[in-house]
This record gives structure tokens, C-alpha cells and sequence, in this order.
């Protein structure tokens, strides 16, 4: 293994402090099981992606963006779904391929994986062959993946590289995914190719910006700590339209949405701008997903869901409006355990009551009111201690509502007050009789009589107090 790049480079340019949504972008191409899934999840550090070595039932099927840190690098990863050759129409790998031109035209850089012990594939030459047609102007870095076992066999990284010449990308990298061998071939590979991109961006910025005066303080770039993005997690029952949602949100085609059982089951995150905030999406489809054959994939799914909601700032719950008329207006037990825990979990929740559409035309019409009248009802009664969460009734197929959701879900979350929002640094009793207690509370207001009254709740449920009255009292703290 070779150590070099690092001498030659006059100053090195900090990616860590550089905007999210400015970094350039990769996207990771290559026939199905190359290791694209093991590749983006090595470099976003998170276990977000299911690998699965089941070529029949391949898991991956979105594209999924991460930023990924590679050393002091940072740059935004997407990992696109497999290429197939002979893709039939209206199958999956079809409409997968067409995504994935649409994410090379907004990709700057590509990693071209194959497999280093099986050769090139003829698939391989048909991705190739794509790239050169859709995306001329980018150059890939052909890496070898799975070169683990190369490494200590004499010569057959050798032959394995001079085979991948024949791809026409120049010389290849021999990595694996799995091991984290080579990584620092990637670095190297990447570093040159990401800094020129980012001191082209930078310099383009600059002369557009006659305010900016060029500031030396390079290490404050771009960084305005008030801008940081919104997490927004889609959360709901399988079907009930969560993926179109989320691309009526995108407004583009990135999230496959189709018959296909369970196709949504991993937590994709991506994100967009909205009234010049970034907002990031953190799809959990897989929220509830509990079909049997399946049981192993969903139950990594739920499991990366219930970390999803809680990095969320909003809950955006989405409802199926003609189930809820079914139901008599009745939410799903499963959904009321949502709503509250994001309430308890302090989320900011926001209701979204979809396929409205399935209820219009004249002899519907009652129905559409009925709906309208009863979801803000129900949700009042199962989380009674917040008043005014909203409630949006939207027609995701039909693009409806985009601007109403991003509005309440924008309204649910104070972005410069962030600091100032009140915080229980502590919380203890300070008397027996009446059981008293006192919240330190940091901010610059105190928490409010709902978030009392919400307090008071909770410690009654949790310590069985039921009809024993119980004091809060607060101290501000610095
Ligand atoms: P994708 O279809 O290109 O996204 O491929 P996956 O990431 O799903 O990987 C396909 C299979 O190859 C999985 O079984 C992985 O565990 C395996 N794999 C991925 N990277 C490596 C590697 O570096 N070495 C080895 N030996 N296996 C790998
Ligand atoms: P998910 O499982 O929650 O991600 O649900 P999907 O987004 O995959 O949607 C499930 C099904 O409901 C698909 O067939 C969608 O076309 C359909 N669907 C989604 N939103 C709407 C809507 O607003 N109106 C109607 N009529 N159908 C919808």
C-alpha cells in the first residue's frame, strides 16, 4: 500500500467546513452486486442501507444520498440502484435505470465499481457503455471492489487491474467495501478531483459576490449555524402513500413508488430546498412493516426508523384518508402510538391525511367533510396536552399540497430560536407533601402552562399518582 498526495498539496481545503449542499457530488454506479451497498454505507458510516446477497430479491432498489467522510474529505454519495442490460420494461431495474440517468446528470464525480474476482462482466461493459452515452463528460474512477483476498495472492491484482483497462476509464483502484482495504486509494484518487471542484465553485461564487470581500477567513465558510437543515421524518403505515409523497416533495422521481410489496424498506435520506432552507428527508417506510417472509429486513428497518424519528425535528404522520372513513374515523392503534411518541419525544408533529382525491365527486362529498372533521377531532383527544397540531389534507398522487405541507411543517419549527427554546436541564422534588418539584429550565423563556400541564401528566402516569396533586415550579438557569 502507497502513501502519497499528501506532500504536493500547497494548502488543503477544509471540505468539513463547507455547506452541505454545496459539496460536490459522487454517485456510485455498477452492475448489481458489485458492492455499491457496502461501499455507501462504509463511506456514510451508517448503518442507512441493507446489503443483502440475494441477487433474485436484490434489496437495493433507491437511490440514496449520504454524505460520506473519507478522511478530512466530505462529499455527497449517492448510491444508485443496479443496471441491468436486458431490463424489460416496467420492471423494477427498467425504471431503476432511468433514475439513474436522471441522478448522473446532477452528479460531478462517478466511482465505477466491479468485482475484482470475478472480472469484467459483460454487464460491466454495457454500464460502461451507458456512462460514455448519458454522461460523456464524466470520467469515473473504476474501482475493484471485493480485492481483499488480491492482495496477498501474487499477481493477480495485476491481472485483475490489466483486465479493467478494457472498461476504458484508465487505471483502476483496488478497494473492498467490506474490509475498508484501499480506502486510501479512494482518498487519493478522489482528494485532487474534489478540491478542484470546490475551488472552481468557490471562485465562481466569489466573483459573482461584490459584498463579499474575500474574506481569508476561509475556515467560516459558508457556515451560518442558523441554516442548519430541518430533518423531516415521513412516517405511516405501509401504503399509505408515503413514497409519493415523498417524491411530490422532491418533485422528481427519485423514490420508486409501484405495486411492489415492500419496496420502500430502507431509510432513504435526501434532501431539498424549500423557501432557502434545507430541509432533509428521513423516509421511514419501513416504520411498521411486519410481513413475515420479510421478517429480517423489516425488522432492520423498524430499527433504523426508531432512529430516524428521533433525529427528526418534524414528524410529518401520514394517514390513508379512505381508511380512516373505513374505520369510522378511527386511527390505527399503531399510528396513535406514533403521534404520541413524537409528541413525548418533543418532535414537532405534523399530520398529513392523504389520498383526499378517493373521496371527492358528489355522493363522496359527505364523506370528504366527515374526514375533515374528525382526524383533527381524534387527534385532539389522544395527545390532549398540545393544542393546534396541524392537520393537512392532501392528495400526494396528485401533487396536491406540497406547499401546505412544507408550510406547517416550516410553522412547527422555530429555526432561529432553536437556542432560545426552553430546556429542562434538571428536574427534582423538593417536597413530600403535596409532592412538589422544580424544573431548571435553560432558555430564554420558561416552559409554558401546556408544557406544565404536559409534565404533570406524565410524572402521574409514570408513578401511578393518579388523583394526588402535584406541584412544578421553575428556575431559569444559565
Ligand atoms: P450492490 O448490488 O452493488 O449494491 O451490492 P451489495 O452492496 O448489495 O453487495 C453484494 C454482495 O457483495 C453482498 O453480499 C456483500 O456483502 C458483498 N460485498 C460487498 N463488498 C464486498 C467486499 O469488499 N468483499 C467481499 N468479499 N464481499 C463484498
Ligand atoms: P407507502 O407504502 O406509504 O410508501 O405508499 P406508496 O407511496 O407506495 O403508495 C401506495 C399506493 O397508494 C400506490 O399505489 C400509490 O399510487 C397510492 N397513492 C399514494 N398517494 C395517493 C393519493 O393521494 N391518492 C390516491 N388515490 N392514491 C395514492
Amino acid at each position: 500500500v502507497t502513501v502519497r498526495g499528501f506532500c504536493t498539496r500547497a494548502a488543503p481545503l477544509d471540505f468539513t467546513q463547507i455547506q452541505i449542499t454545496r459539496l460536490p457530488t459522487v454517485v456510485i454506479l455498477g452492475r448489481p452486486n458489485v458492492g455499491k451497498s457496502a461501499l455507501f454505507n462504509r463511506l456514510i458510516r451508517r448503518r442507512e442501507a441493507l446489503v443483502y446477497n440475494t441477487p433474485d430479491d436484490h434489496v437495493t432498489r433507491d437511490i440514496r444520498e449520504g454524505v460520506a467522510k473519507l478522511g478530512d474529505l466530505r462529499f455527497r454519495v449517492l448510491d444508485s440502484a443496479g443496471l441491468e442490460a436486458e431490463a424489460s420494461s416496467g420492471s423494477i431495474l427498467h425504471r431503476t435505470a432511468s433514475m439513474t440517468a436522471n441522478v448522473l446528470a446532477r452528479s460531478n464525480f462517478a466511482l465505477f465499481l466491479t468485482d475484482a474476482r470475478a472480472g469484467i462482466h459483460p454487464l460491466d461493459l454495457e454500464v460502461g457503455k451507458w456512462l460514455r452515452k448519458h454522461a460523456p463528460q464524466i470520467k469515473p474512477i473504476v474501482a475493484m471492489n471485493k480485492s481483499e483476498s488480491l492482495f496477498d495472492a501474487d499477481d493477480s491484482l495485476a491481472t485483475a487491474a490489466n483486465e479493467m483497462c478494457r472498461l476504458g476509464f484508465g487505471d483502476p483502484i483496488a478497494i473492498s467495501a467490506e474490509t475498508g482495504l484501499g480506502m486510501h486509494e479512494l482518498y487519493v484518487s478522489l482528494r485532487p478531483l474534489l478540491e478542484d471542484y470546490m475551488l472552481r465553485v468557490l471562485n465562481d461564487t466569489d466573483e459573482g459576490d461584490h459584498e463579499n470581500s474575500h474574506d481569508e477567513d476561509s475556515s467560516n465558510l459558508d457556515v451560518d449555524k442558523s441554516k442548519l437543515p430541518l430533518q423531516l421524518a415521513i412516517v405511516g403505515r405501509p401504503n399509505v402513500g408515503k413514497s409519493t409523497l415523498l417524491n411530490a416533495l422532491l418533485q422528481e422521481d427519485r423514490v420508486l413508488v409501484g405495486p411492489e410489496a415492500g419496496l420502500t424498506r430502507d431509510a432513504i435520506r435526501t434532501q431539498f430546498e424549500f423557501q432557502g432552507r434545507t430541509i432533509y428527508l428521513v423516509d421511514t417506510a419501513g416504520w411498521l412493516q411486519r410481513t413475515k417472509q420479510e421478517k429480517g429486513a423489516a425488522s432492520l428497518s423498524i430499527m433504523q426508523s426508531r432512529k430516524s424519528l428521533l433525529r427528526a425535528h418534524i414528524i410529518a404522520l401520514v394517514l390513508d384518508a379512505e381508511e380512516i372513513l373505513n374505520a369510522k374515523g378511527s386511527m390505527k392503534h399503531a399510528e396513535v402510538v406514533i403521534a404520541r411518541r413524537a409528541v413525548e419525544e418533543g418532535r414537532g408533529l405534523v399530520v398529513i391525511v392523504n389520498k383526499m382525491d378517493l373521496l371527492r365527486g358528489k355522493h363522496k362529498s359527505l364523506s370528504y367533510e366527515k374526514v375533515m372533521e374528525v382526524v383533527p377531532q381524534e387527534i385532539q383527544t389522544i395527545i390532549p396536552q398540545v393544542t393546534g397540531i396541524p392537520v393537512v389534507f392532501i392528495s400526494a398522487l396528485e401533487g396536491r399540497g406540497r406547499s401546505t405541507v412544507l408550510n406547517q411543517v416550516m410553522s412547527r419549527h422555530s429555526w432561529k430560536d432553536q437556542a432560545a427554546q426552553p430546556k429542562v436541564k434538571y428536574f427534582t422534588q423538593v417536597k413530600a407533601r403535596p409532592p412538589t418539584f422544580v424544573a431548571f429550565v435553560r432558555g430564554k423563556t420558561l416552559l409554558s402552562d401546556t408544557d406544565i400541564r404536559f409534565l404533570t401528566k406524565s410524572l402521574k402516569e409514570d408513578f401511578d399518582l393518579g388523583g394526588i396533586p402535584i406541584r412544578i415550579t421553575q428556575r431559569s438557569v444559565s
